[in-house]
């Protein structure tokens, strides 16, 4: 069979579908679209105006096709109502721009949505066309060409009378004026600019969420004890929460395995599953709120902690979650501090001060870089075997990375010492100063002029 034989088939069917509708006549009353709630089930006419048409096309995977042309129409009573169309030749003949008669369709409503929908009987008629003649014709010239009878006259003025009201309304409002199209989605909201603070006294007193910018110098690293059990923390040493203190114990601590942990590089959320991590808000999300497809990437991360700064005003907590972090140590990642700890506490583990975090499960503590963001855990054991197979004298560039974050950590931590750094922190105003008030979002070196 040709491809006109299909065609002129098709045009037999939908002359012998309209041939039928006129035959059979009307099967329910003309209606306004305001009221298509109360016929919901029942077959009504609508003469409307056609906002758009949207072809919907399937094909079965047996072969073949389902097709359905949703249209959007309006009147004078309901601005926006949607119809679907099941039959070819009916939804061919729908345009945007005209207004219509739409004969023997069924209201139907699915969930709170209600709609029509053509059925065996339904067809569509034009009344008028094209759009323009309907803004540049008056009223009554175009209704005098109309043919149909009195209710349907009466209505297509109506539905006149209104699409020229609306044509007008957006000529002369903003929206066309302007050349904006009407958006249903909230813009991004402009990035302010910080707010300038001269002291942390002002930044103390802000009370509105926003971006703040001062100087200050760096007090303290302050780690929370993330212990299962109360009876542990209780044995442990307070001081050991204090990192400047910590770095003077032998070897460093236990400090990188301690501020160190697996968990997600861009939004700094630690995969901590069966810990009570005191930051209530870092617990694992489903959804990364940094990543653009809303995956977590995992890694070795610094876990969140607090910053305590100060100037001659005030003090000030800000929580530092892993990027903040690596802008704070000098651009050095988590991972590389990590891999050095792994190798130097599987060459000599008799340097390795026992710590608070080591009376938990020694294998709740595994950081290990992962390639590509596949999680990978190895046991502390497997990772001792595998560096003395490899002996003593690999990656010396990574012990220095790890030499380097001491002695800079080191540096930093001597109060008083050093020049106030620039901060940046975004103000959650919703919260209190120990639960992350003060979010740090970057910190720079100031340059000072000397005269
Ligand atoms: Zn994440």
């Amino acid at each position: 069979m040709c491809f006109f034989s299909i065609l002129k088939l098709a045009d037999c069917a939908a002359k012998r579908e309209k041939k039928m509708a006129s035959a059979i006549g009307w099967y329910g009353p003309l209606i306004d679209l305001s009221k298509a709630a109360l016929h919901v089930g029942d077959y009504v006419q609508l003469v409307v105006y056609v906002h758009r048409t949207t072809p919907l096309q399937y094909k079965l995977a047996k072969g073949g096709e389902v097709i359905r042309t949703d249209i959007q129409v309006g009147d004078e009573t309901r601005p926006f109502f949607s119809v679907s169309i099941w039959q070819k030749p009916i939804g061919s003949m729908a345009v945007a721009g005209d207004v219509v008669l739409l004969q023997n369709v069924k209201i139907t409503k699915y969930g709170d949505v209600v709609e029509a929908r053509t059925h065996q009987y339904s067809s569509l008629k034009c009344l008028l066309h094209p759009y323009e003649s309907i803004l540049t014709k008056g009223v009554n010239d175009l209704i005098e060409e109309c043919r149909d009878g009195v209710a349907t006259k009466e209505k297509l003025k109506r539905v006149v009378e209104w699409v020229k009201k609306r044509n007008t309304q957006e000529l002369h409002g903003c929206q066309l004026q302007e050349g904006k199209l009407l958006r249903n989605w909230k813009p991004p909201e402009e990035r302010k600019q910080p707010e300038d603070c001269f002291s942390l006294l002002q930044l103390s007193s802000l009370t509105t969420s926003c971006k703040a910018l001062f100087y200050a110098s760096v007090a303290e690293i302050f780690l929370p004890f993330n212990s299962t059990s109360h009876v542990q923390c209780e044995s442990l040493d307070k001081e050991d929460m204090f990192v400047s203190r910590r770095l003077y114990k032998a070897g460093d601590g236990g400090l990188a395995r301690d501020l160190i942990c697996t968990g997600c590089q861009l939004c700094g959320s630690p995969l901590e599953l069966d810990s009570e991590n005191m930051f209530k808000q870092n617990a694992v999300a489903l959804y990364c709120s940094e990543s653009s497809n809303h995956l977590h990437v995992i890694s070795s991360i610094y876990k969140p902690f607090m910053l305590y700064v100060w100037d001659e005003s005030d003090y000030a907590p800000l929580l530092v979650r892993n990027k903040a972090a690596e802008l704070l140590f000098g651009n050095i990642k988590a991972e590389r501090v990590c891999s050095w700890w792994e190798k130097q506490t599987g060459q000599d583990d008799s340097k390795d001060v026992p710590t608070h975090s080591s009376l938990n499960a020694e294998a709740a503590w595994q950081p290990k870089a992962a390639e590509g963001g596949v999680l990978v855990s190895c046991s502390a054991d497997g990772d001792k075997k595998s560096l003395e197979s490899k002996g003593t004298h690999c990656f010396p560039e990574t012990m220095h990375f790890y030499s380097i974050w001491l002695i800079l950590l080191k540096t930093m931590l001597e109060k008083g010492k050093n020049s106030p750094l620039k901060f940046e922190v975004d103000v959650n105003a919703g919260l209190d100063k120990e639960n992350g008030r003060f979010e740090m979002v970057s910190v720079q070196l100031p340059c000072f002029e000397t005269k």
